[in-house]
């Protein structure tokens, strides 16, 4: 066995030599803890990159439910969604989801990731002679999904609609065509033209699949995301969420047409062959789904945060990418001082804010990730950027004129 393993690892580590080094070199994360016992060390790390945008994870309402769920149905689902695994709990948070984008049909995931995954593998690939034309920037969820379809693939620039009409008028027009993209991106924070977008798919006929994981929850009435704040919901066929995000729990999903549901729902290898949601997870789920379709409260702190940011960053000429979403992505563009930046934020002022280095960014575009988020007072917005600044100077890092 020992003889397996250790030709496995030299094997591995010699064809991913590089990779390693990356990920060695970029240290080990602080266990960041909400913790409000005075004996935790990490009680007092103020996190400045959560993706858990509004706070769902700790939401009284959501706690509640989950608590209630665990003492219900206990601490797992029994096994996969045919199989014994499907409990009322799932059923309503998927008509919940399909009601919320205005779609006739959801279905959850374990994962925003599988989600992906899974449901493009099915539907780019049960079309035949589909081509798919998918954003450059489009998450490692997606790329994978795609090529597990096995349909040909077409990549347009990031968030550049008349490439992708190019692309798309240069096929033949029978040919089934698919749109793939995000509405915010993760890491650049900008927001996709979707009106163009979906000009672009009607004059040709394409499907589109948006994933809405970074908007769910966070923008658009009732939080149904970017393409319901442009009045655009219709013109998305098939829209993807995470539950792990805006939602504070954890788990994915697509929402669409109820046949192509069906579809999926058979053929996906990873919806049909693995344990489904814990119910006290779906539950959480439907109780943050729930509470944001009837609260704009959280909406509102997360983009006055966020507006804020941006204001303060641009004061004192700090660059940062876009100020289109809450994803506040603050350029070093240089790979030891980004780690360097996000250690002394953490080391003089215990605040946490990831450093985001290759492969996640391309070397020379290294960033640090900020996401505010709602919980934040405004006089701890001011308080980050100060201590933002201090590290700035400290470094010597260029600015940018005011
Ligand atoms: N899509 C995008 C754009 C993402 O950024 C992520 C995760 N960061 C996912 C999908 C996967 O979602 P999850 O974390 O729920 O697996």
């Amino acid at each position: 066995m020992a003889f397996f393993t250790d030709r496995a690892a030299a094997a591995i580590a010699d064809g991913k030599r590089e990779f390693l080094e990356l990920g060695r070199r970029a240290g080990r994360f602080p266990s960041a803890s909400t913790s409000t016992d005075p004996a935790d060390a990490t009680a007092e790390i103020s996190v400045w990159c959560s993706n858990d945008y509004l706070g769902m994870g700790q939401q009284p309402k959501v706690m509640a439910a989950m608590r209630d769920a665990l003492e219900r149905f206990g601490a797992g689902s029994g096994g996969s969604r045919n199989i014994g695994g499907t409990n009322h709990v799932h059923v309503q948070l998927e008509a919940e989801l399909a009601a919320l984008h205005g779609k006739e049909a959801a279905l959850i995931f374990t994962s925003g990731y599988t989600a992906n995954d899974g449901a493009l593998t099915v539907i780019a690939g049960a079309v035949p002679d589909c081509v798919v034309f998918s954003d450059e920037l489009n998450h490692a969820s997606i790329i994978d999904g795609l090529r597990h379809s096995g349909a040909a693939k077409r990549i347009f620039r990031h968030n550049d609609a008349a490439h992708l009409e190019e692309l798309i008028a240069a096929e033949d027009p029978e040919r089934p065509k698919l749109i793939v993209l995000e509405s915010v991106y993760s890491m650049s924070g900008d927001v996709a033209p979707i009106r163009e977008v979906t000009e672009v798919a009607r004059k040709y006929g394409a499907t589109i699949f948006l994933d809405e994981v970074h908007a769910v929850g966070m923008y658009g009435p009732r939080g149904a995301g970017i393409a319901a704040r442009e009045g655009l919901a219709e013109e998305i066929d098939v829209v993807m969420g995470t539950l792990g995000k805006g939602f504070g729990t954890a788990g994915g999903y697509i929402a669409g047409p109820a046949a192509l549901i069906d579809a999926v729902r058979t053929l996906s290898r990873p919806f049909v062959f693995t344990t489904s949601l814990p119910p006290a997870v779906a539950a959480g789920a439907l109780a943050a789904v729930r509470h944001l379709a009837g609260s704009d409260a959280e909406r509102t702190a997360l983009h006055r945060n966020a507006k804020l940011l941006h204001g303060l960053l641009r004061e004192r000429g700090i660059p940062f990418l876009s100020d289109e979403s809450h994803i506040v992505s603050v350029l070093i563009g240089e790979d030891a001082a980004c780690k360097k930046a996000s250690a002394l934020l953490l080391e003089r002022y215990r605040i946490y804010v990831q450093s985001i280095n290759a492969p996640s960014v391309k070397t020379g575009e290294e960033i640090l990730r900020i996401a505010p988020g709602a919980l934040p007072e405004p006089a701890e917005v001011e308080k980050f950027v100060e201590a933002l600044d201090s590290v700035w100077l400290e470094l010597g890092l260029p600015r940018t004129a005011a």
